[in-house]
């Protein structure tokens, strides 16, 4: 990735990162999700830049509905820059609102937004002609359900003409930007035109992209993708994960060098793409890919990867025969040499998997840290490394072969090859992974023909797995959290065993292995010395009041494991976690509610309810159909409604949109989560807008709603005078927090209003 970034003087044809930092900075000076104030501040922000740009700003306002029942009210943001053709369009797209109820935004997507900024800026001041038009779109309540990106795809007319997007996006606060991209088809055509766009630092690989196909994936450009049929690339970084959706994502927290990747793929894919033929992207071939280190790509298609495999079956065999032939080796030297390498995979995958659970003893407070990365997540990572490593040469020096080094490189090497066949079946985009095994062949045979080879050949000969492996050591924990800290491990090891030509031949592994065990040491203490909160790294903690409406009762209500000076107010110092608990909102990660007590009942201005049996009902066919209004008498910012699951509506709309996914008994999330068995729909509601149900069902039966109607303005509340957070404090993310929430049953009366 781009370094030393901080310089000024950036002529104004070229994309200057402290430029495109001053618009993250207006961006992120505050929480700006749906219905907060800053959210028209910011909105009114963009419009501003974009207009003294010369360029016509439109918004694109309206409801728009997910398959997952999320509703809300968008505004887009969109510019178009006319070229001279008549070819498809090139779309520019970020989203421009932040998480609720505390996020900054300054990463996530303020570094995106200002990313396009400045890149306009620049194309403009250029004023070089171009082919294709180029569409801005800033897209709002992307963090509620991509509401925006949905609205667009879906009524704007210009969502047809695009034939290519490039979204910008974060998932924490800094390290590198990883292109992945997203089509319908294959993904050669896109790769080809990436490559030749000759962006400066590009960091992407197949593996990636297959991984991703499995996965039911959340981003705008999913929905463009799946309801636009728009091939599109992503630009996302991941690094500093726990900043993700947090207090902590301002605009002092995103790495300058982070801005200025995206703005390293944002030009030469600007300049690239604003005049090729867009319509040529389309192919039926996948790609296998991956870059070097310095810029260089690497891509060959999938048909390759058979023969690829056949070849390294056929080279290692080819040189196994040649061993045993001259006598170098043997059947139980073979043997042997599995028996150090899979003590060391399984031995440190153990000891890593143990490591992290002695973490959460001592740690308590790690599972505070909802995102499953914390603070000091890197000293963990760079220690699973270090004892892995520490365990191999310990292992190798003990088990291993002391005149044989090649036996003890075989079954690795062999273990290595059903690993790529593995690839080659299911995961083809990892099937690179033949690579450095040929590589190593090439060394065993080096290794079989001489006594001692040169440390250094071997040394370079050994550095294709180094380039193509490291990368994923680190990124697998940073991206599904420390819970998976031994995969690591693992992967530690597959890459130790690519440098036996190099270790193997050390007389001193003992000693490198209790340096590496003195090192991992060293690392994990001082993870220890920053395990601690303070204000640069705050706690995370939660309290929400909820008021039952039906049994008039209130209660505090908390997310966390652990009380501290700010929530033991509620709970007391040591409170039980309740482990059945019915209350039903949702959070990314899965949290339920921990603690509970009871609470003043205060006055909360209940909604109005208005639930009446429409005429149009249809006799014969037995179908009656209902109006529910429920209209809020206070500022809110979500509803969300539950009902039995296994009733059925035979229609269903919401503020007017047809809700198919909800009319057919379950939303698609049902499948995968229980914890949303009956949520019917979540409203996020910018104002004190009226949500509107038709529906109509089936027989005399009428559904049963519960409604839990929340505005996220629990510390303002005058009657309820809860305390500010100290400064080592945040707002727990990705859960219902600092909230005021209204329970509610609705059930239809039949006696007039
Ligand atoms: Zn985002």
């Amino acid at each position: 990735m781009p370094r030393n970034v901080d310089t000024g003087n950036i002529p104004q044809t070229e994309f200057s990162t402290l430029r495109a930092f001053q618009d993250v900075i207006q961006i992120g000076k505050a929480p700006h999700f749906v219905g907060s104030k800053a959210h028209s501040v910011v909105r009114n922000y963009i419009v501003n830049e974009l207009q003294e740009l010369g360029l016509e700003v439109q918004t694109q306002e309206g409801y728009s509905l997910t398959k997952d029942g999320e509703i809300s009210w968008s505004q887009n943001i969109l510019a178009k820059i006319s070229g001279s053709g008549s070819g498809k369009a090139l779309l520019l797209m970020s989203h421009y609102d932040s998480a609720g109820h505390s996020s900054f935004g300054a990463s996530d997507a303020g570094s995106g937004v200002a990313t396009i900024l400045e890149g306009i800026r620049v194309l403009l001041t250029k004023n070089e002609p171009h082919k294709n038009d180029i569409i801005l779109l800033f897209t709002d309540s992307e963090e509620l359900g991509l509401n925006g990106a949905e609205l667009f795809v879906n009524e704007h007319p210009w969502a047809k003409e695009v034939g290519l997007a490039l979204n910008f996006e974060a998932r924490g606060s800094g390290g590198n930007s990883f292109m992945l991209l997203e089509t319908n088809g294959g993904n050669a055509g896109l790769i080809q035109h990436f490559i030749k766009a000759k962006p400066d630092f590009p960091v992407t690989n197949s593996l990636a992209y297959s991984v991703y196909k499995m996965l039911p994936n959340d981003t705008d450009l999913t929905v463009l993708r799946e309801q636009g049929n728009i091939n599109g690339f992503n630009f996302a970084f991941i690094d500093d994960h726990f900043d993700y959706h947090t207090a902590n994502d301002i605009p002092a927290n995103l790495d300058k060098e982070t801005l200025a990747h995206q703005g390293s793929y944002l030009m030469p894919l600007l300049d690239y793409f604003k005049d090729v033929d867009l319509s040529e992207l389309n192919s039926e071939e996948d790609l296998i890919y991956f870059n070097l280190p310095f810029g260089k790509m690497i891509s060959y298609p999938f048909s390759w990867i058979f023969p690829m495999l056949i070849i390294g079956f056929s080279l290692f065999f080819a040189v196994l025969i040649y061993g045993f032939y001259k006598k170098k080796i043997n059947l139980k030297i073979v043997f042997k040499g599995a028996v150090p390498f899979l003590i060391s995979l399984v031995g440190s995958a153990i000891l890593v998997f143990l490591l992290w659970q002695f973490c959460l003893m001592i740690y308590p407070e790690y599972a505070e840290m909802e995102q499953g990365f914390t603070y000091n997540g890197y000293y963990y990572i760079a220690s699973a490394i270090f004892l892995s490593i520490s365990l191999c040469f310990l292992i190798y020096h003990n088990l291993g072969t002391l005149e044989k080094q090649a036996g003890d490189f075989i079954f690795p090497l062999f273990f290595w090859l059903l690993i790529c066949t593995l690839t080659a079946l299911y995961l083809e985009g990892a099937a690179y992974f033949i690579i450095p095994v040929y590589f190593g062949v090439l060394q065993l045979w080096v290794m079989l023909r001489q006594k001692s080879p040169n440390p250094f050949l071997m040394l370079l000969l050994s550095l294709p797995a180094l380039v193509l492996l490291l990368p994923f050591v680190t990124s697998f924990p940073v991206a599904l959290g420390l819970k998976i800290l031994y995969v690591a491990a693992i992967l530690t090891v597959f890459l130790f065993v690519f440098f036996l030509p190099v270790f193997g031949y050390f007389k001193r592994k003992k000693a490198l292995g209790l340096l590496f065990f003195l090192l991992f040491n060293v690392i994990f203490i001082t993870a220890h010395f920053k395990s601690g909160f303070n204000e640069k790294r705050p706690k995370p903690n939660s309290l929400v009041y909820l008021l039952d409406t039906d049994a008039q009762k209130a209660t505090w209500n908390s997310y966390d494991k652990l009380v501290d000076s700010w929530t033991q107010k509620y709970f007391g110092e040591d409170p039980v976690i309740l482990t059945s608990e019915k209350e039903a909102f949702s959070s990314k990660y899965g949290s339920g509610l921990t603690f509970k007590s009871e609470a003043p009942i205060v006055n909360i201005p209940e909604p109005g309810i208005f639930f009446e049996k429409l005429n149009t009902s249809d006799s014969l066919k037995n179908i009656n159909r209902y109006s529910l209004k429920i209209a809020p008498n206070r500022k809110i910012n979500r509803m969300e409604l539950y009902v039995d699951r296994s009733f059925n509506f035979e229609e269903f709309k919401v503020n007017g949109l047809e809700a198919d996914s909800i009319y057919l008994g379950a939303n698609p999330f049902h499948v995968f989560t229980k914890r949303w068995l009956n949520r019917l729909l979540i409203y996020h509601a910018a104002n004190r807008d009226t949500l509107r149900l038709e529906f109509a069902v089936k027989g005399e039966k009428i559904p049963e709603f519960i409604l839990y109607e929340a505005s996220f303005d629990l510390l303002e509340n005058e009657k309820l005078k809860v305390p500010q957070r100290e400064k080592t404090m945040i707002p727990r993310p990705f859960v219902l927090n600092d909230a005021v929430i209204l329970k509610k049953t609705i059930r239809f009366d039949e006696s007039p209003k």
